[in-house]
């Protein structure tokens, strides 16, 4: 038997302040990025300029966050790291109308019941910056300029159990990068960087706001992205959000900011969900960079320790205002260019002119087929039909048309193959069938490729080296900073080679120490797919693009790539017909 359960109940007790911060620490601190958080927004407040991260065993070992902000004078030095003790309001109406980032007075001292932390600080009445160590209180005279440097090391040494939820050190940094670019798309004027084991990992020198966010953005979105502009007064939305074709296989490009705070809020995803529901099939993630300004008082931040989470007022006013915005700037009249449309477009491959519905419709499976077009590229797979006479259903190769198109007669008229998004297809499905125990014939490389890569890749490189070998990649680091690559899967020797090595390492460090290769791998093989596919303007012969349509028959699914968009078209000979007013 228990014998607690017989004891007398243990007296109640005020908890020791150290503990009271440990507890508040595993509210605030999760793992090195919360960190970085926290300093880097206190940096922000102290009306920095500019803030250097430097970290060390992927911020676990070390976090060094410098700042040329007003700093901390002596005698405030150890109230900063007192639990409930802030510059940053004094009353409940300053907490109502919270204008800085910080203002719960808590962060520092509990990083500092978690680690060993020390503060060097100046202002600029200061002859020299002061040093105080959070452990024993002594305050020391210390070199250092105008600003403060926090420097916290051995998170959690005190706290093994915390420190066993820790991923590893490529993961762990990437969060800190992560947290870093979401805080530093909001301060364009602020410089940052980011080191990590004295190797610089970011640098956003001070921007204006549109290159900064589309610096830190997935390539290509500024070109495939739309302005959001819309402004009521009391309530705004600015930012840039990624048309259809931007779209990814992951949320991992999505910025929500309201009054400068990254947020990942449910009333706003689902506002975002709605205004991209009629343009978006799947799973596919938009990306955005959104920022929503808001009167302070009709915005609750003092809902989450963190302050991820925020809480309106009045939701659902907001709610509509953001997805009207979103959905204005998605709207066809703003997004379609004169000619190429959007996979979701109906209007796909009619002429600038406006050709007419018969047209369209036509461009299907022959004339006759009464289905309109979007349903024919809604999602539901097609098999490509075999004809009986058994000649090949996609037919022969013509010709190559703007470094991108396939065009192919067969028996009913013309064939429009979208080359990269075809083989994309092709690669992804026989990716998935010889991935299996073995790996696939792999393609020795005539020059072995040297790549440069960041301190970031190269630790997922080395973590994941079994994984990246087992996918059929000959990858090695040959030095710091330097990958080696001497061989490739075989059928992806002639994509882009070095943005799939760069992706895979950036799929496989998302994966982390926890979660299970396996559980991604669709994913991973579509990356592979995607870079290992033909490249636009890449020419092919006859004969290659024969190979490519056979493939094409023999694949699964063949007629959609992997994002949804359609990967051929027939145009029949009425289709040709109607397009020059033939027998009418
Ligand atoms: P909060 O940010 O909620 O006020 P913190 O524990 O993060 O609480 O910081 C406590 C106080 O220490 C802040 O209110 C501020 O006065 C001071 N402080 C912290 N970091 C800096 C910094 N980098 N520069 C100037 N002052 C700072
Ligand atoms: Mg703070």
């Amino acid at each position: 038997m228990n014998s607690l359960a017989l004891a007398r109940p243990a007296p109640i007790r005020v908890l020791a302040d150290t503990l009271v911060s440990q507890i508040a620490a595993g509210e605030v601190v999760e793992r090195p990025a919360s960190v970085v958080k926290e300093l880097v927004e206190n940096a922000l407040d102290a009306g920095a300029r500019r803030i250097d991260v430097r970290l060390l065993g992927g911020g676990v070992r070390s976090i060094h966050v410098a700042d040329d902000g007003r700093g901390i004078a002596r005698e405030e030095l150890s109230l900063a790291l007192q639990r409930h003790a802030t510059s940053k309001i004094a009353s409940l109406e300053d907490l109502e109308q919270v204008a800085t980032m910080g203002f719960r007075g808590e962060a520092l001292a509990a990083i500092a019941s978690v680690s060993r932390v020390a503060i060097v600080s100046r202002t600029a009445g200061d002859e020299h910056a002061w040093r105080i160590e959070a452990s024993t209180g002594e305050i020391l005279p210390s070199p250092g300029e105008t600003g403060t440097r926090i420097e916290v090391e051995e998170l959690f040494h005190a706290t093994p159990a915390r420190r066993k939820f820790l991923r590893t050190e490529a993961t762990e940094l990437g969060h800190c990068l992560a947290t870093l670019e979401r805080v530093a798309a909001a301060h364009p004027g602020v410089s940052f960087s980011l080191w990590h084991e004295g190797r610089r990992v970011l640098d956003a020198p001070a921007a204006a706001p549109a290159q900064r966010a589309f610096a830190l953005l997935p390539e290509g979105f500024a070109a495939a992205s739309r302005p959001v502009l819309a402004d009521a007064g009391s309530i705004a939305l600015e930012g840039w959000v990624g048309l259809p074709t931007a779209a990814r296989a992951r949320a991992d490009a999505q910025y929500f900011y309201v009054n400068g705070r990254f947020v990942r809020d449910k009333l706003l995803s689902h506002a975002l969900r709605a205004a991209y529901a009629d343009v978006l099939h799947g799973g596919a993630q938009p990306c955005y960079c959104l920022f929503l300004r808001i009167d302070a008082r009709a915005v609750d931040v003092n809902v989450h320790p963190a302050k991820a989470e925020v809480r309106f007022r009045d939701p659902q006013p907001v709610h509509r205002f953001v997805q009207h915005a979103v959905e204005r700037a998605l709207a066809p009249a703003a997004t379609l260019p004169a000619t190429a449309g959007e996979a979701s477009s109906p209007a796909r491959f009619a002429p600038a002119s406006g050709m007419g519905p018969a047209l369209q419709r036509g461009l299907g499976f022959g004339a006759d087929d009464p289905a309109p077009m979007s349903s024919l590229f809604a999602g539901e797979p097609r098999t490509i039909p075999s004809e009986e006479d058994g000649a090949p259903p996609l037919g022969h190769a013509l010709a190559q048309l703007a470094g991108i198109y396939i065009l192919a007669r067969n028996r009913h008229g013309l064939v429009i193959v979208d080359m990269h998004a075809a083989h994309e297809r092709v690669l992804y499905e026989r990716l998935k069938d010889s991935l299996g125990e073995v790996a696939p014939a792999r393609q020795m490389l005539l020059v072995p490729l040297v790549l440069a890569i960041d301190p970031l890749e190269e630790a997922t490189l080395a973590e994941h080296a079994p994984e990246i070998a087992a996918l059929g990649l000959d990858a090695h680091l040959a030095g710091p900073g330097q990958l080696v690559l001497r061989a490739v899967p075989e059928m992806l020797s002639r994509g882009d080679v070095p943005a799939l090595v760069r992706a895979l390492l950036a799929e496989l460090r998302d994966v982390g120490a926890g979660r299970a290769l396996s559980e991604r791998r669709n994913e991973i093989l579509g990356t592979m797919a995607c870079h290992g596919a033909v490249r636009a303007n890449r020419i092919l012969t006859l004969a290659e693009m024969d190979a490519l349509l056979r493939q094409m028959e023999a694949t699964e699914r063949a007629d959609q790539c992997n994002h949804g968009r359609p990967t051929w078209v027939q145009l029949t000979q009425a289709d040709l017909d109607r397009l020059f007013l033939r027998g009418q």
